[in-house]
């Protein structure tokens, strides 16, 4: 699933973080082929309207324009909408109710609903050591009945005896009181499909729904169906009320439309998603990591969060004026060794600023590795204040003082004068170009 629609979507925001500076067209262009590759992935129009103004919105708002990497920043825009499309949070089954608890299963036939329900019967007896009850409510077809309970025996999972002649409801109700007597934690019901959306299927399942009050009324729909499961979802959500949505066959090769634009068209989260026929392929639908997935570029957007979360914007954009002025002191240069180590050191770093490209080379000449970051910040943390603001006034003898109170060499200390006074060149030189640089980037 998804392939396609990764493969494309990563090729266009890789042309655009390839790229130093972007306008508002550049933006304007890579968002119509976004576009152009949702459609084609078979997302709902209405909710890839809705996904590129949202982005729209935000990537070409000056700040991003203007920002040293507007390619990512862009980058990491389509990945939080993409997350907020697919329902931002994990939504996990709910069994926070009086035992025991019911779980409705509905959805057309041929979905995947009986094998989706022995699934997750497997899964909270295993993992959530509850004492789980099957039924089939299936009553006109004696072979879903017995389908469960061969099911129900391979996950070792109860399955309600089987009592010809009984309706729906009334299965139901049998499978309720079974389990109080029982003590079971969770009774899982299996409603009937139809091959498709039928009057009768929904008063059914209604019927049931009103009889048995479950605390949790899943639609089971298989993804390779497009917008045909999306519809199912809507028909089933307008006559039954659903709270979740379990979506099969996820490991074929669909479009992905139907994931994508279920939860936006629905309102209702996908739950868990049917990753094969065996009863232990189930997954938990984490939108976030199915985002990544879609985008293939983590790092990136992991990068730009951490930046984010860690610089000190309002020191940030001290130290960058204070560049553009040429009075960009070791106190400062200290200051953003600490940054750039908590974003991940140099690495990190050298791979998020295209603004800093052209000092790449002459950092590597360094070896400005991790480990010469640490050395760096303990060279400067050994000097007087005095020392950190004004470097010209630091004499043989205090360098050697540093060198020793540091653990380091004067050699050591030499260059990491010299490297400041390269890096206060450059800044300069940046910022009379309009640009920030590394302190631009740090001042977002
Ligand atoms: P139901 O008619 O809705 O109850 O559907 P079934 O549970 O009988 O499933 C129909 C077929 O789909 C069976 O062969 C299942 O093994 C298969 N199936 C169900 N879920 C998945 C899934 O997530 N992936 C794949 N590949 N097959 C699935």
């Amino acid at each position: 699933m998804f392939e396609s629609l990764s493969e494309k979507l990563s090729g266009i925001l890789d042309a655009l973080t390839r790229r130093g500076a972007l306008t508002e067209e550049d933006v304007n262009a890579a968002l119509r082929e976004v576009r152009r590759a949702l459609l084609e992935a078979d997302v709902a129009l209405d909710v890839v309207r809705s996904f590129i103004d949202k982005v729209r919105a935000r990537a070409v708002g000056a700040e991003v324009i203007k920002s040293v990497t507007p390619g990512q920043m862009v980058v990491k825009i389509v990945h939080d909408q993409l997350v907020e499309m697919l329902g931002a949070e994990a939504a996990p089954i709910s069994l926070d109710a009086v035992p025991p608890v019911a779980i409705l299963m509905v959805g057309l036939q041929g979905s995947g609903k009986t094998t989706t329900t022995a699934k997750i019967a497997k899964r909270l007896t295993d993992r959530m050591k509850r004492k789980v009850l099957m039924a089939s409510l299936d009553t006109r077809r004696p072979a879903a009945m017995e389908q469960l309970a061969v099911l129900g025996r391979q996950v070792h999972v109860d399955t309600l005896p089987i009592v010809p002649g009984q309706s729906a409801v009334q299965i139901a109700r049998r499978a309720m009181e079974a389990a109080r007597l029982g003590g079971y934690d969770v009774v899982m019901l299996d409603t009937a499909g139809r091959v498709t959306v039928d009057e009768a299927l929904m008063l059914e399942a209604a019927e049931v729904k009103a009889a048995t009050e479950p605390h949790e009324v899943l639609l089971v729909a298989d993804s390779l169906t497009g917008q045909d499961a999306v519809n199912t979802a809507k028909a089933f959500d307008a006559r039954v009320g659903l709270t979740g949505i379990v979506l099969t066959r996820m490991d074929g090769d669909g479009r992905g439309g139907a994931a994508l634009s279920m939860r936006a068209v629905t309102g209702k989260p996908i739950k868990l998603a049917g990753t094969g026929e065996k009863v232990d392929a189930l997954e938990d639908f984490h939108p976030a990591r199915v985002a990544n997935r879609i985008l293939g570029m983590g790092d990136i957007v992991s990068l730009v969060e951490k930046a984010a979360e860690t610089i000190d914007a309002e020191k940030a954009r001290r130290i960058a004026e204070k560049m553009r002025k040429g009075a960009f002191d070791l106190e400062d240069m200290r200051e953003q060794l600490r940054q750039m180590e908590s974003i991940g050191g140099m690495k990190g770093v050298l791979g998020m600023l295209p603004g800093i490209g052209k000092m790449k080379a002459q950092l590597e000449a360094a070896n400005l590795d991790d480990k010469v970051i640490r050395r760096q910040r303990a060279i400067i943390d050994s000097m007087t204040p005095q020392e950190r603001r004004n470097p010209d006034i630091l004499k043989a003898s205090r360098k050697k003082r540093i060198a020793a109170g540091s653990g380091t060499r004067v050699e050591d200390v030499n260059r990491l004068l010299k490297m400041h006074r390269q890096m206060a060149d450059v800044m300069k030189m940046m910022g009379k170009g309009g640009r920030g640089g590394l302190g631009g980037a740090l001042g977002r």
